[in-house]
């Protein structure tokens, strides 16, 4: 962390209540390029946790008292700070993460973006009147902060995936605890500095580090906490739920997916080939949007496959510091083990790796990118999610059967498809069952629109106007005049 040109937005401390607190354990971080150690972060004690829900709380009553417009400026403030700090943050990113660099600071810019749209929305919370049934009642909403609330957050995005649920958090005058993936949470620290640096009060925004399970615990079951929001794996979301039924929580769950990506006969090629690299290849493939299996049409497959294998095989793998990297190494060595398994099987049920010609030697947590074919709906790889920089392809002859393959799956974040005719597009776009759909495009995600997934994907939505409701809560006024 050296080569940072603002030191002070390295942190191994949690934040908590305005102050930098150490625990007695810790975590080691490391760079996944090489396993060298990066730093550490404090492991936190339930106790710990636990003071922190009370102090958030305590703190809160201060910041929801703000008008919407005192918080906004303080919000504005955290977002040009964000910005303005978008090469540290990213080189940060980069190091514990292994995104390539240029990759890391659009996604620092995409985090801001979400503290600058709520800084906005914020003030647009509105109650509302109701006509009466009895003549001498008035009705009326207001809306509320929900109350305190806790996140857990993935280590693909390490400050998106904060900042989306901590923007709508603190402009809605809540309080928010955030527990960063064990792999990455100097970014989160890094943002948390920034919090500091904008003025936003102690208490309200806090950044805790530790044991993944320990530190579950409290955030999903203490009296305390009013909403939780989670995003990561299906697996650990259906825990995480269960956890939160304890107290009747309100949760948000941004899970995985299994994103199909359908190329028709009447598509642009040359459009669906840019998308699918952009769509299939971006972060190294560890998106929970990524285009997960693709199909393609039997009258444009052979030029499909032609054109795309071309593009994949000038990808670069390497360190994300290096400017010509296209794809940095896997978080872990446990992820590419995981890639292996869904290999093996296709491969043992009849799929074929293609040799794509650019390939360097795999060590270490570099793994090359790869083009199945002949892939079939027996194969766990159609199933479950890949992530990583693996795509698999699969010939279709007809709409109606694309469409029963592409919703056969207990996935429904994102899905994807490519064609120029516009009835099409609207059929097939109201019959795909997923939560969003890129048409034409392979890059959907953004602040101003709602981002989340039906099925086993997920609850609720984040960003756009939507977003913010999560956080709020609606108390209907009926007031008797007579
Ligand atoms: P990924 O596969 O992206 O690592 P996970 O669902 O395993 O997704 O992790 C997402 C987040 O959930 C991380 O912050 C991780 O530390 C946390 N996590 C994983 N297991 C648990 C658990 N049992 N209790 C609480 N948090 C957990």
């Amino acid at each position: 962390m050296n080569t940072l040109s603002n030191p002070a937005l390295f942190r191994q401390s949690c934040y908590i209540n305005g102050q930098w607190v150490d625990g007695e354990q810790s975590l080691t971080v490391t760079n996944p390029v090489d396993q060298s150690v990066l730093g550490t972060v404090p492991s936190l004690t339930e106790a710990q946790v636990n003071d922190t829900i009370e102090q958030a709380h305590e703190a809160m009553a201060g910041w929801s008292a703000l008008t919407a417009k005192e918080r906004s400026k303080i919000l504005y403030r955290w977002f040009t700070l964000i910005e303005a700090n978008v090469d540290d943050l990213g080189t940060i990113m980069t190091l514990e993460q292994g995104k390539p660099l240029q990759e890391a600071k659009g996604e620092i810019r995409y985090a801001a973006s979400f503290i600058e749209w709520f800084a906005e929305e914020g003030k647009r919370v509105y109650g509302e009147t109701i006509p009466q049934t009895v003549s001498t009642n008035r009705l009326s909403t207001i809306t509320q902060p929900i109350g305190v609330c806790s996140a857990i957050t993935p280590w693909n995005f390490p400050a998106a995936m904060i900042t989306r649920k901590a923007g709508p958090a603190l402009a809605a005058g809540c309080s928010i605890i955030i527990k960063p993936a064990s792999e990455t949470p100097f970014s989160a620290l890094a943002l948390a500095e920034l919090a500091a640096q904008a003025g936003i009060p102690a208490g309200i925004f806090n950044v805790i580090t530790g044991d993944a399970r320990t530190l579950g615990v409290p955030l999903t079951q203490h009296p305390l906490i009013s909403k939780f929001s989670f995003t990561g794996s299906t697996q650990v979301g259906r825990t995480l739920y269960e956890q939160c039924a304890s107290t009747i929580k309100k949760t948000s769950l941004e899970l995985g997916g299994n994103a199909p990506f359908i190329v028709f006969d009447d598509a642009d090629i040359d459009k669906a080939v840019a998308s699918a690299m952009l769509s299939k290849f971006r972060n190294g493939g560890q998106t929970c949007v990524c285009a997960n299996r693709f199909y393609i049409h039997d009258a444009v497959y052979d030029e499909f496959l032609e054109k795309f294998t071309a593009q994949v095989a000038k990808l670069c793998v390497g360190n994300g510091l290096d400017q010509n990297t296209d794809i940095g190494p896997m978080i872990t060595r446990r992820a590419i083990d995981s890639m292996q398994l869904l290999l093996d099987d296709a491969l043992a049920k009849g799929a074929r790796q293609l040799v794509l010609g650019n390939e360097v030697e795999e060590q270490g947590n570099y793994i090359n990118p790869k083009i199945l074919v002949d892939v079939n709906d027996s194969m766990d790889i159609v199933h479950e999610e890949i992530f990583g920089p693996i795509a698999t392809l699969i010939r279709f002859q007809d709409e109606e059967d694309v469409l029963t393959q592409a919703n056969n799956t207990i996935f429904g974040l994102a899905a994807y498809f490519f064609s120029q005719d516009i009835s099409r597009v609207y059929r097939v776009a109201e019959k795909l069952e997923s939560g969003m759909v890129g048409i034409n495009t392979g890059m959907i995600s953004n602040e101003v629109a709602p981002f989340g997934g039906v099925k086993q994907s997920g609850l609720g939505k984040e960003g756009s106007h939507y977003g913010i409701e999560d956080y709020l809560t609606v108390k209907y006024l009926c007031v008797d005049i007579a």
